[in-house]
């Protein structure tokens, strides 16, 4: 049997309105009985105060016995109906709102909650024919059509009890718990999960075989092969043609909320990881302030570039240290400017290089590596110090230089279009000279350097040490040397 504290938490759960609480049965009511001896109308006096202090105190079964023994001894007392009704609705919803593992762990055996939803029921009409102009039983009523899932009748009940009192505050919450129930809830079965991830379908889309899975999942899928991984046909759609199914998809949000929410964080973790996590595309040094093209054809990058793609755009572009044989301890945040998804799953992106980072620490996830990283910023001199007033100088001086030095070098290349190219990326590429940090490192990226050395830039935290005494020297003799050849 249930426990009194089983029943107290009842209430979680379904939620019904209107009875929480019993009536007191008054001693006016002997008016009506007046045949009754005052013995046994003392007698039931006392059956329904045990009635109710048992109700108050959860112990609903109790209470239902003390009713229906008063019931016996007046059969048409309205306050005896309520009563009872009330109970009845309370194990019903106890009954309904036992988690399956807790039916399991203790089954009740013998309770049912649509037994007692319909006992309920019975009472309720019983106690609309006594009390006619009330709308407590109709709010009863309703209650016991929500727990027997009759939502449609409910409705109903509510209609008329609303004729009865337009303003009862209880019917209008009901027919609010109802709306949201109306058409009835689909069960949650395994025919709304994707067979691939098997779990609820998420941005589901539906192949031209027929078979459905979520959008990630059957791309996912797609970088192995193009064939459905269900039925083996030929696919031929892409991430960028192929729309998702929209009406499945609200039909999932609306009638598993809680559920799709949390596929919906599930998969936005992913796409959007958090300012200070970043999946790693394993290939090279690059240097803030660059600008290069790529060609994405490995599966797991594929799939490491959609999640991008639907999130910030952002990747961390590393290359593997020969001397440990694992990613290098510094590297550089890319944006993707420019992503072109080919008809076979590859992409050719356009990515511009941000800024430094520090790799704390890396692991794998779906095949790519994915970093927790510390930005790594120079050590700038203090504001109105000489220090800052000097890097800003030669900073002006060298961007001076470097407009003029790219002019020169764009007259040189007046025919050489893809040289001319190059100069215009680089021209619009240069930071403003009152970002001395940003500016140094375009100016590095004027000349060819090997991954070590761009692995050296890239921690160095001197903007001052870089720009005056290595690389203004370095730019402009390297450049004379190669007589002009950039690389980019
Ligand atoms: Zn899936
Ligand atoms: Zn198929």
């Amino acid at each position: 049997m249930a426990t009194e504290e089983e029943l107290s938490s009842s209430s979680l759960g379904l939620n019904l309105e209107g009875i929480d609480d019993v009536e007191d049965f008054v001693w006016e009511n002997q008016g009506e009985s007046a045949s009754m001896s005052l013995g046994r109308f003392s007698h039931l006096y006392d059956l329904m105060e045990m009635g109710n202090k048992a109700f108050r105190e959860n112990r609903f079964e109790e209470a239902v016995n003390c009713y229906s023994r008063a019931h016996n001894i007046q059969p048409t007392d309205p306050v005896i109906l309520n009563n009872r009704c009330a109970a009845y609705l309370r194990i019903s919803q106890f009954l309904k709102n036992r988690s399956p593992s807790t039916s399991e762990h203790k089954p009740l055996s013998g309770l049912d909650p649509t037994i007692h939803a319909g006992l309920a029921l019975k009472d309720a009409d019983h106690l609309m024919n006594v009390r006619r102009q009330s709308v407590t039983p109709y709010i009863l009523k309703t209650n016991a059509l929500i727990l027997l899932e009759k939502f449609e009748l409910a409705r109903d009940a509510i209609i008329s009890g609303l004729q009865i009192d337009p303003s009862s505050n209880a019917l209008r919450n009901l027919e609010n718990i109802i709306g949201r129930r109306i058409h009835g809830r689909p069960a949650r079965t395994d025919d709304f999960d994707c067979t691939l991830c098997l779990k609820l379908l998420y941005e589901p889309i539906t192949t031209p075989c027929g078979h459905t899975f979520c959008r990630s999942c059957i791309f996912q899928s797609m970088d192995r092969g193009n064939r459905c991984p269900l039925c083996r046909t030929v696919l031929f759609i892409s991430p960028r043609t192929c729309a998702i199914s929209v009406t499945l998809n609200s039909i999932i949000e609306r009638n598993f909320p809680q559920e799709y929410a949390e596929r919906k964080l599930e998969h936005e973790s992913l796409t959007n990881m958090g300012p200070d996590l970043l999946p790693l595309f394993v290939m090279d040094v690059v240097l803030p302030c660059q600008k290069l093209h790529l060609n994405i054809f490995e599966a797991r990058y594929r799939l490491m570039v959609r999640r991008i793609m639907e999130g910030n755009r952002r990747m961390g572009m590393v290359i593997l240290d020969p001397t440990t044989g694992s990613v290098a301890d510094y590297a550089c945040e890319v944006e993707i400017t420019d992503c072109e998804p080919l008809p076979d799953g590859r992409f050719f992106l356009e990515v511009e290089s941000r800024r430094r980072f520090h790799i704390i620490r890396n692991w794998d996830q779906d095949g790519y590596r994915v970093a927790e990283v510390e930005w790594v910023q120079d050590l700038s001199p203090g504001e109105g110090t000489r220090e800052k007033y000097d890097l800003q100088q030669t900073t002006i001086n060298v961007a001076a230089y470097a407009r003029s030095w790219i002019r020169v070098a764009q007259e040189a290349a007046r025919r050489d279009q893809a040289r001319l190219t190059e100069l215009h990326t680089a021209e619009g590429l240069m930071p403003s000279p009152s970002d001395p940090e940003s500016f140094s490192f375009w100016l590095a990226t004027l000349t060819n350097q090997r991954p070590q050395e761009r692995l050296a830039l890239l921690r160095l935290r001197d903007t001052k040490e870089l720009m005056k005494h290595y690389w203004f020297v370095e730019v402009k003799k390297r450049l004379i040397q190669h007589s002009f050849s950039l690389v980019i």
